[in-house]
This record gives structure tokens, sequence and C-alpha cells, in this order.
């Protein structure tokens, strides 16, 4: 089963909502992440718990990933970064053993496969970010993929409560997009691009400094608009 929403970060607010994880409840976290899923998991009153990466793999270390599971703990959010594949059964069988509930953030390895099986498929919903700068770039969306009929048709009913975003905006995304592929191409990035951020951030404006790394920090109140 196949749905999309308009984030990465909407598919797993709603995967969460789906299985009404209740509130309180413990989910195993990555230290590196995109802000707004952290953003989701406190909006949905939910307590992030943090479990360092194995340095190879930058995935989960299994031995803290056992030591963190409490009996509050409901979900886990595994994320694949930057095309590394780990070693999926031990950290599958301690997610199982514990009967959690699983999400997949395959964002960074799209296509990875483990003994033969695709990433993304290995928990009860996987997501796929296709926003800006990401392998497969749609302009902005979360593709979501699960074998779990429930889950599907939860998600479903939600899809059809959200409203489409007006045509500026995805306008607005279509132009900014085709800035940052020109921007971003190697030769176009070294020599005007970096050379251009430094100068801006000579003048140092807050907008600059969200692309020189340094983003907001402080949680979010409540699920934006835009994200729905
Ligand atoms: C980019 C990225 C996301 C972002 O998803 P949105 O579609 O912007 O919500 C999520 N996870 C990872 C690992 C990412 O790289």
């Amino acid at each position: 089963m196949f749905n999309y929403f308009s984030f990465a970060r909407t598919a797993f607010y709603f995967s969460l909502k789906a299985v009404k994880i209740p509130e309180n409840s413990e989910i195993i976290m990555p230290p590196i992440t995109i802000k707004p899923f952290l953003d989701v998991v406190l909006c949905l009153k939910l307590k992030p718990v943090f479990v360092d990466l194995d340095p190879d793999t930058l995935c989960y270390d299994c031995n803290q990933l056992e030591k963190a599971i409490t009996k509050n703990t409901k979900a886990i959010n595994i994320t694949y970064l930057y095309g590394i594949t780990p070693d999926m059964d031990p950290i599958i069988n301690i997610a199982k053993k514990y009967n959690l509930f699983i999400v997949e953030d395959f964002s960074h390895n799209i296509n990875a496969e483990y003994k033969g099986k695709k990433l993304g498929t290995f928990g009860d919903v996987g997501i796929y970010s296709a926003s800006s700068t990401k392998t497969f770039d749609i302009h902005g969306a979360g593709l979501l993929i699960t074998e779990n009929n429930d889950i599907a048709n939860s998600l479903r009913k939600y899809q059809n409560e959200l409203e489409f975003p007006p045509r500026i905006i995805l306008l607005q995304k279509i132009i900014t997009n085709f800035i940052r592929n020109i921007a971003t191409k190697r030769s176009v990035f070294s020599l005007l691009t970096f050379p251009f951020i430094k100068l801006l951030k000579m003048i140092s404006s807050e907008e600059v400094i969200k692309f020189t790394g340094t983003r907001p920090t402080e949680p979010i109140e409540k699920i934006p608009k835009s994200w729905l």
C-alpha cells in the first residue's frame, strides 16, 4: 500500500496517530534526523528517547538500543543515514522482541537492500522524503509504504481530510527548487554559491544563517498548517 503526504514529517505524524500510540509513551529516536521529526513526537506528547548510533553504520548501536527500552517504550524510528545500510537483523529483532511500532525513514537510502529486501519494508511503515535536495525530489512530498491494511486505511482517512495547497505555494516551491538545484551543482557551488554564502554570512541575516547550518532549536507549539 502506498500513501503520500506533503512532507515526510506529515507521514510520520499520521502514522503515529493511526496506531494511536498513547500519550507519554516513549519512542526511540536517532540523535541525527531533521528537527520536525522531533517536533512531531513532542506535539503528540510522546517522550523521545535518544539512542547512540554505531559509528560504522550510523544506525542504532544494538547494545545501547536494548538498554534504552522500558515497559513504556511503544515505538522506534529507524533512520538510515547517508546511504549506509546497517545490519538489519539485530535491530529488527530487538524492535520485534519488545513489540515496538517500527517506522523506518529511508529518505537517504532509497532503493537500498539488505539480504535482497528493500529498506522501508522491514518495519510497520516506511517513509521517504521527496523534499527538495533529496535523491528523488518531487517538489516536496512524504511517501509512505506499508503492508498493514488497517494502517493504510486510517492513513487514507487522514489524507482525505487534508487541504490542497494553494497554487502559489507550489509555484514558490518549484522556483526555489530550481534555484537550489542549480546552486548546488558541484561547479556552480564551488565557484559561486559557497563564496556568495560566505560573503552574505558576513552581513549575517537570519535567512543566511539558516543555510549555513544553524536552524531554530525551539520546539514548536503545534503542527503548522503548512505541514498538512
Ligand atoms: C530530508 C529528510 C527528512 C525530511 O522530510 P520532510 O519531507 O522535509 O518532512 C526526513 N528524514 C530524513 C532522514 C531526511 O533526510
